[in-house]
C-alpha cells in the first residue's frame, strides 16, 4: 500500500506571446484547466503503476476544482475515501505559458493550506509500505504522516518546491527524493550529485537525486552510489516528470523492489511523461513502462 499526503490543485493554463509585467492586461490563447498538485500527481503516478494500492490524503475545497481533481484521481485508480472536503477554495495555480515554452506561475493553496490529517487518514497511513509526501502542504502534516507510519515503512519525502527543511524533519526521513537545484539547496553547496548526495546522507539514510534527461543517482549510506540513465526520447513537455518519477517509484518500492530498480522503472515512466503533454494526463501506464523497458 502507499499512501500519498499531499497537495492538489487545478493548474489554470493560458499561452501568451509574451508574460504582462505589473499593471498590464495581454491577450492569450483559451484556458485549459488541468488537474494537477504534487500530491495528486503523484498518487496518480503510483496507482498508474500498479501492483500497490494507493490513497490519495489531501484536502480540497468544494467546488466544481475540487470534482476535475476527484475525477482524474479516480480514473486513475486512486482511492479517494479518505479525501478531506475543506471550507477553501481547492488549490489553484494560475500558470501563463511563453513561446519559448517558460512558464510563470502563481499559487493559490487555498484547501491544501488548510490540510489537517484525520483519525481515518492516519489509520490508513499506519497500514501502508510506503508514505509518500511533499512540500506543498504544512509541515506539520509531514511530521504527523511521519510519526504515523509503520515500523519498517517507508516515509519518503519529496523535498519540493524548495525550501528549508527542520531539523527534526530530517530525522523522519527514510528516502529523500530530489532533483538538482533542490539537493543544491538542501545541502547548502554546489558540485556534482554524487557530492550533494554525500552530504545529504549524513542526515537521511537513502537519497534520489533526479538529472533530467540525465536519469538519476540513486545513494544509500553503506553503499557505492549508482547512476541509472536516462532513457533517450523526444521531449515534448516536461510537466509532471519529477511528480511521475516520485509517484512510480513510490510503487515499486511498495512492491518490494530494491531502490535501484524501483529508480530504474521510475525513470522510464519519467521520461515517458515528457513526451506528453500536461501531468496527470501525461502519466503511464505499467504496460507502457515495461514495453518501453523492454526496448
Ligand atoms: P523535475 O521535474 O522534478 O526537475 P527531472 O527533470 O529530474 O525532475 O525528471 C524526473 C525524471 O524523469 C528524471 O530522473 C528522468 O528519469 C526522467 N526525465 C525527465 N526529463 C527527461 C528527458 N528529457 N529525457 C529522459 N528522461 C527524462
Amino acid at each position: 500500500q502507499v499512501v500519498v499526503v499531499g497537495s492538489a490543485n487545478v493548474d489554470l493554463v493560458v499561452e501568451v506571446p509574451r508574460h504582462p509585467g505589473g499593471g498590464e492586461t495581454i491577450l492569450g490563447g483559451d484556458l485549459r484547466r488541468n488537474p494537477g498538485g504534487k500530491g495528486a500527481n503523484q498518487a496518480v503516478a503510483a496507482a498508474r503503476a500498479g501492483g500497490a494500492e494507493t490513497t490519495f490524503a489531501g484536502a480540497l475545497g468544494t467546488d466544481e476544482s475540487a470534482e476535475l481533481l476527484l475525477a482524474s484521481l479516480e480514473r486513475a485508480g486512486v482511492r479517494t475515501d479518505l479525501v478531506s472536503r475543506v471550507d477553501a477554495p481547492t488549490g489553484t495555480a494560475l500558470i501563463t505559458v511563453s513561446p519559448d515554452g517558460e512558464n510563470a506561475i502563481v499559487v493559490a493553496p487555498g484547501a491544501n493550506a488548510r490540510l489537517a490529517l484525520t483519525d481515518a487518514q492516519l489509520h490508513r497511513i499506519a497500514h501502508a509500505d510506503v508514505v509518500l509526501a511533499q512540500l506543498e502542504i504544512p509541515l506539520g502534516v509531514v511530521r504527523a504522516a511521519a510519526a504515523a507510519r509503520r515500523p519498517g515503512a517507508v516515509m519518503a519525502l519529496n523535498a519540493a518546491p524548495s525550501r528549508d527543511l527542520p531539523a527534526d524533519l530530517w530525522d523522519v526521513v527514510d528516502l529523500l527524493i530530489v532533483n538538482e537545484h533542490e539537493a543544491a539547496d538542501l545541502a547548502r553547496t554546489g558540485g556534482s550529485p554524487e557530492g550533494l548526495a554525500g552530504v545529504l546522507l549524513d542526515r537521511v539514510p537513502a537519497v534520489v537525486i533526479t538529472l533530467g534527461a540525465g536519469g538519476s543517482l540513486v545513494a544509500e549510506r553503506d553503499a557505492e552510489p549508482v547512476r541509472i540513465p536516462g532513457k533517450r526520447v523526444a521531449a515534448v513537455d516536461t510537466t509532471g516528470a519529477g511528480d511521475t518519477f516520485c509517484g512510480v517509484l513510490a510503487a515499486a518500492l511498495a512492491r518490494g523492489l530494491a531502490l535501484p530498480e524501483a529508480a530504474r522503472i521510475a525513470g522510464v515512466a519519467g521520461a515517458l511523461a515528457v513526451t506528453r503533454p500536461g501531468a496527470q494526463d501525461a502519466v503511464p501506464t505499467a504496460a507502457e513502462v515495461a514495453e518501453e523497458s523492454a526496448k
